[in-house]
């Protein structure tokens, strides 16, 4: 008799725990970072939002959003599987610290404190990441790079991850030098492709690292913040980024279908004054756009030589009297677009440093939103594990693919079931929290 109460009690123990268990990883699957899962942006991608406190600062704000022509809507989605508003985790208000900065999500597991921008600046920005909690990372990191690139704003938990490893790793590449006689005996060009190699060892030496572009970040700070602002304040940073991807070809014309995706940026950088046109353009760089064949079947009823080089087809084209009706007849010109200069008021504007600028806001954009966001997953599990109370016997981390050797190093260790670790481990850190449950391998 005493056996059969046993197995009874034995069993329903196991039902229980089996509950449990199905319950936790019936919500892990609702799209958050699951262990072992290196890309949580792809399962981000698939969730509605849900936070209801979110909807109600967005009224709040949204004046700089507006302003700089970011558009943003918080919508939710009732068919997308395991989002319900009691989901979601609010990670605080923001906190003014001694020091005049912002401190974003309080209530994170990994606080980011902004400076340089005031209370309103900082929460649009803060609108921007909420919603990047709830849906995909890229289609709102764009809007968070060109809001960073406007605000100058400035993260201290970035910033200082920057200072600090930013020695270790010129200190590195100045031993390499140093140490490679190929570096000694070298010219120009083959020194900037050893420069690659050792910025690559570098950025390796180092213990903790983000996922990030360390060598934009570590080399890439404009020393003046504000360097974009009146050509971004004049055209808007998405315009901005579009023409200076296609300014190095200059010369180039490209032909747009009405159905190209980038066609909407093309006519937009065309009303900007900052793009050519169809007949704006001059016909030798239409012609030059053109394959040796197609130029030959501009010309295939008159006597002409075989093209062989482009130069030579186009100079001879140039010659035909009635070429350009030809090349309307062939093409359709509001198709054609190329890239023009920049007006005579941003004359002394280096784009180089410019194209750097906006790299850097980029990665750092990247950082503090990827922070943000897992920030938010780990307070969130942190909620959850509260209820399995006893059951635990130790925690763990998983460390992310391509972790750091910090993180790799830190999820070789056990932690007690009381002092479970906190995750990020630092800034663009990817890693989660694990429990080992009593008596089963999690
Ligand atoms: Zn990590």
């Amino acid at each position: 008799m005493e056996l059969v109460w046993l197995t009874a009690v034995a069993l329903l123990a196991m039902a229980a725990i089996l509950w449990l268990l199905r319950r936790l990883f019936t919500r892990s699957s609702s799209g958050e970072p699951r262990p072992g899962r290196m890309t949580p942006e792809l399962d981000l991608s698939s969730r509605g939002s849900t936070a209801e406190f979110k909807a109600v600062q967005s009224e709040q704000s949204g004046n700089l959003l507006q302003k700089y022509g970011i558009s943003i809507t918080v919508t939710a989605d009732p068919e997308v599987k395991g989002t319900s508003t009691e989901e979601a985790v609010d990670l605080g208000d923001l906190q003014l610290t001694p020091e005049g900065g912002w401190i974003l999500d309080p209530k994170s597991t990994f606080p980011l404190t902004l400076f340089g921008a005031t209370k309103e600046v900082v929460l649009d920005l803060k609108v921007l990441l909420d919603e990047s909690c709830v849906r995909s990372w890229h289609d709102l990191l764009p809007k968070i790079s060109g809001f960073l690139s406007q605000a100058n704003l400035r993260c201290r938990e970035i910033e200082t991850y920057i200072q600090t490893q930013k020695d270790i790793y010129f200190q590195k590449i100045k031993e390499l030098k140093e140490s490679s006689p190929e570096w000694q005996n070298s010219l120009e060009n083959d020194r900037l492709d050893l420069l690659d190699e050792f910025r690559r060892v570098a950025i390796e030496h180092l213990r903790v690292r983000p996922q990030a572009n360390l060598k934009v970040l570590f080399e890439g700070q404009p020393r003046d913040m504000t360097i974009d602002d009146k050509l971004i304040g004049k055209y808007g940073y998405d315009v901005i980024v579009f023409f200076l991807r296609h300014v190095s070809d200059r010369g180039k014309v490209y032909v747009i279908p009405a159905d190209h995706y980038e066609r909407r940026n093309w006519e937009k950088l065309t009303e900007l004054g900052l793009a050519n046109r169809g007949d704006n353009i001059q016909l030798i760089s239409i012609l030059s756009a053109l394959t040796l064949r197609e130029m030959t079947e501009l010309v295939n009823d008159l006597q002409v030589p075989t093209f062989h080089r482009k130069a030579k087809a186009v100079e001879f084209l140039s010659t035909v009297p009635d070429i350009e009706q030809r090349v309307q007849r062939k093409l359709a010109y509001r198709q054609l677009f190329q890239v023009k200069a920049l007006p005579a008021e941003f004359a002394d504007v280096d784009l180089g440093s410019i194209q750097q600028a906006l790299a850097y806001s980029d990665e750092v954009a990247q950082l503090l939103q990827h922070t943000y966001v897992m920030g938010y997953f780990a307070a969130k599990h942190r909620l959850r594990y509260s209820e399995m109370g006893g059951l635990l016997s130790s925690w763990r981390i998983l460390a992310s693919v391509g972790a750091c050797p910090f993180c790799i190093e830190q999820s070789k260790l056990a932690f007690a079931a009381d002092k479970p670790p906190v995750v990020p481990l630092h800034i663009g850190c990817r890693c989660q929290v694990s429990p080992n449950l009593e008596g089963f391998a999690s």
